[in-house]
C-alpha cells in the first residue's frame, strides 16, 4: 500500500519536492559538451508530452509535495506551445522558472511576468562571441548577452550558468566574476559532466579547488566572503566584498550534493529519472494515456534512487567510460 504523501521520499528520506521538466529535445544551439557531434535521434512528436499531458502529469507531483518546477530541455522556448504550458503551469501554484540558452528570451518576457516567473537561469559559457560560437556552432552571443540584460532591466533575478572546460574557458573566470561587481546577477560555474558522445574526459574539468584560487589570486584572498547556503543547495555561494552580485560553483562530478537532492526529472518523453546520472527510466507518459494512476509508477521511480549519483559513488566509477556511455545525452535529459 502506498502512502501517498510519502511517494516523494526516497528510501534515504530524501523528499523530492522540486520538478524539473524537459519541454524539447531540440534546440536551436548546438553546444558540444552537451549535444553529440552526430546530432540526436529526436523522439517522434507522438511520443512526446503535449501541453496539457506535461500539465496533467506536473499537477499529479504538485499534489503529492512538489512546489518548484523548472522548464529545461533541449531548449524549452523553442517549443511552439511554450506560453500556453507555462500558463497552464502557472496555474498549480508552484515556484516556476526555466534554464535557457537566452537568445529567444526577448520574446517572452511578457509571458514570463504573467505567469509569475521571477527567476531565469541563462547559460553562457563564454564572454568572447567567437569563443561563444565554438562552443554552441551557433552566432548569436550578442542575442544571449542582450536578453541578459534585458531581463535585468525587467526585474528579474538572472543566474548565469557556465560551464567549465580547462583550457577552454577556464581563463575567463575572472572575467565572468567582474560581471557581479555591477550587476546583482548569480554567475554560476558548473563542472563539465560526462555524458553519452560529449568527449567527457576527466583532465578537462576545472575543479572548485581552481577556481577558488583563480579568484583568490585577482581579487585578493581577503575579499572572498563564503555566503551561506540556501537548502538544498546545488551551488557553493560566494561574493568578492562589496560586488552586487555572487558566484557559485556547481561541482556535481568531484563533489556532489546527493545528500540534499530534492530533484526530480522528467524528460520530453515523460518519463521519470530519479537522477541525472542514471540510465533507468520510469515511463509516466503511457501510464497517464492508459488512464492508469500515476503515483504507484514515482513511487517505484524514487524507492530505487541511488544514495550517490546513480551508484557512480566514487570519482573513479564515475570515470570510467563505460559506467555513463549508456545514460542519454544532457540535451535530452533535461540539465
Ligand atoms: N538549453 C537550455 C540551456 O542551455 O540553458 C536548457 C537545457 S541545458 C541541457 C541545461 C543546462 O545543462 C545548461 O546550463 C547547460 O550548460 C548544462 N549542461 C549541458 N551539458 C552539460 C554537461 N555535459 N556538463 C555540465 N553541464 C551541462
Ligand atoms: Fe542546447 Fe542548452 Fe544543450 Fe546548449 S546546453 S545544446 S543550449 S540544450
Amino acid at each position: 500500500m502506498i502512502n501517498s504523501s510519502s511517494i516523494l521520499t526516497d528510501k534515504f528520506g530524501r523528499k523530492h519536492n522540486y520538478l524539473r521538466i524537459s519541454l524539447t529535445e531540440r534546440c536551436n544551439l548546438r553546444c558540444t559538451y552537451c549535444m553529440p557531434a552526430e546530432g540526436i535521434a529526436l523522439t517522434p512528436r507522438q511520443h512526446l508530452m503535449n501541453a496539457d499531458e506535461i500539465y496533467q502529469i506536473a499537477k499529479v507531483f504538485v499534489e503529492n509535495g512538489v512546489d518548484k518546477i523548472r522548464l529545461t530541455g533541449g531548449e524549452p522556448l523553442v517549443r511552439k506551445d511554450f506560453p500556453e504550458i507555462l500558463a497552464k503551469l502557472a496555474t498549480l501554484n508552484t515556484t516556476l522558472t526555466l534554464t535557457t540558452n537566452g537568445v529567444l528570451v526577448d520574446r517572452f518576457i511578457e509571458d514570463f511576468k504573467s505567469c509569475g516567473v521571477t527567476t531565469v537561469n541563462v547559460s553562457l559559457d563564454s564572454l568572447h562571441p567567437q569563443k561563444f560560437s565554438r562552443i554552441t556552432r551557433r552566432n548569436t552571443f550578442s542575442k544571449a548577452f542582450e536578453n541578459i540584460k534585458l531581463l535585468q532591466e525587467n526585474g528579474f533575478n538572472v543566474k548565469v550558468n557556465v560551464v567549465l572546460i580547462k583550457g577552454f574557458n577556464d581563463n575567463e573566470i575572472v572575467d565572468f566574476i567582474k560581471l557581479t561587481q555591477t550587476a546583482d546577477i548569480a554567475v554560476r560555474f558548473i563542472e563539465f559532466m560526462p555524458f553519452k558522445g560529449n568527449d567527457w574526459d576527466k583532465s578537462k574539468l576545472v575543479t572548485q579547488q581552481d577556481i577558488l584560487s583563480k579568484a583568490a589570486d585577482f581579487f585578493g584572498y581577503q575579499y572572498l566572503e563564503v555566503l551561506k547556503n540556501e537548502q538544498n543547495f546545488t551551488a557553493r555561494a560566494y561574493r568578492i566584498s562589496n560586488f552586487k552580485g555572487t558566484f557559485g560553483i556547481i561541482s556535481s562530478v568531484t563533489n556532489p550534493f546527493c545528500d540534499s537532492c530534492n530533484r526530480i526529472r522528467l524528460t520530453a518523453n515523460g518519463r521519470i529519472k530519479n537522477c541525472l546520472f542514471s540510465n533507468k527510466e520510469t515511463d509516466l507518459l503511457n501510464a497517464l494515456r492508459s488512464n492508469e494512476p500515476l503515483e504507484p509508477y514515482i513511487y517505484k521511480a524514487l524507492v530505487n534512487k541511488q544514495a550517490v549519483r546513480a551508484g557512480m559513488s566514487d570519482f573513479q566509477k564515475l570515470s570510467d567510460p563505460q559506467q555513463h556511455s549508456e545514460n542519454r545525452s544532457m540535451l535530452t535529459i533535461g540539465g
